[in-house]
């Protein structure tokens, strides 16, 4: 029941908010799907999760009883479940974004718009601080400067964030070495993202950015970090057919690394294009699930970043 109901979840992504206050329940990010809007809520059943952006508009309706607990509507589906409090960014983890803005212009991305400033180490550490009961730290960046500025940040981040004792995942835009140099920083997982199902797509997504160097960055890392440990998001609705997608979940998953199926959400210069429908989620989720399987990919053993926290995604094996 719960995969069929995320889809539908997913499908809309946005809900409506109504009963007790819940400003405790909401997080605002400048990171994922929806960075920068008028926040988010983590609507939990049963051990699972979904995340969904608030809007006065939603046909799903979350009514919060209290303490958190909460009523879930949309059409004919009622479904009784929790919000759960979101940390800092989302529930279990400290995920930070250390550079809220971007010299790239991703055609999906609402980071560059947003200009959101660059973090101090110290703000970082100090976000950790305050996080609250976590099992895992997640860094995130835009690119300020140069890609090699910002990788730096990340490293001198991961550094200063061992004092904790925590898995540290970490999700930025590679340059050549930059999976050896995080590996040794002592970053526990990293996520480089391929972002779209083919190299034409992405050169039309994403002007600018090197796939061939994100894909030997990926091939570095799992040997470094091993299988489950390293990740690439993939986003559908982008335009690709469903054969391109499905090939390229086959061509990562035979590469040991887990692919984060992401379903476009309009924004920026694609804020007109829909999101993907039900019966895509389904479909993808099928052949994400068997693909996994088939290349012994266990999403389980995730620590950190999207596939441990599944907000946004479904993850099969998790969903
Ligand atoms: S799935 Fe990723 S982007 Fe979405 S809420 Fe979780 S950590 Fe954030």
């Amino acid at each position: 029941m719960w995969t069929s109901l995320k889809a539908q979840l997913l499908e809309v992504g946005t809900v409506k908010l109504t009963g007790a206050d819940a400003t405790e329940y909401e997080s605002k990010s400048t990171a994922g799907p929806g960075a920068g809007g008028r926040g988010s809520v983590f609507f939990s059943y049963e051990g699972h999760r979904v995340r969904l952006a608030v809007a006065e508009d939603s046909p799903i309706t979350i009514r919060h009883i209290g303490g958190g607990t909460v009523m879930l509507t949309y059409g004919c589906i009622e479904v009784l479940g929790k919000l759960e409090k979101p940390g800092s960014h989302c529930p279990g983890q400290a995920y930070i974004t250390i550079s809220g803005s971007c010299i790239y212009h991703c055609r999906y991305c609402p980071v560059p718009g947003n200009a959101a400033p660059t973090k101090s180490i110290d703000e970082i550490v100090t976000l950790v601080k305050n996080a609250g009961d976590i099992h895992a730290i997640s860094l995130t960046s835009g690119v300020v400067g140069t890609v090699e500025e910002e990788e730096k940040r990340a490293l001198d981040a991961v550094l200063a964030l061992k004092q904790f004792n925590l898995p540290i995942g970490v999700s930025i835009y590679p340059v050549a070495g930059t999976a050896q140099r995080l590996h040794e920083a002592g970053a526990g997982e990293v996520k480089f993202n391929l972002e779209t199902a083919t190299p034409e797509l992405f050169k039309e997504m994403c002007p600018g950015m090197d796939r061939d160097l994100i894909n030997a960055e990926l091939d570095e890392a799992v040997t470094l970090f091993g299988k489950n440990h390293v990740f690439t998001n993939l986003i559908f609705g982008l335009g690709e057919t469903d054969d391109e997608m499905k090939a390229a979940i086959d061509e990562v998953c035979r590469r040991g690394i887990i692919p984060t199926l992401r379903p476009f959400s309009p924004a920026a210069d694609l804020k007109d294009l829909p999101r993907p429908g039900f019966k895509r989620f389904m479909n993808l989720y099928k052949h994400h699930r068997a693909a996994l399987a088939a290349n012994g990919l266990d999403t389980a053993k995730a620590e950190t970043m999207c596939i441990a926290c599944t907000g946004c995604d479904m993850v099969p094996g998790l969903d």
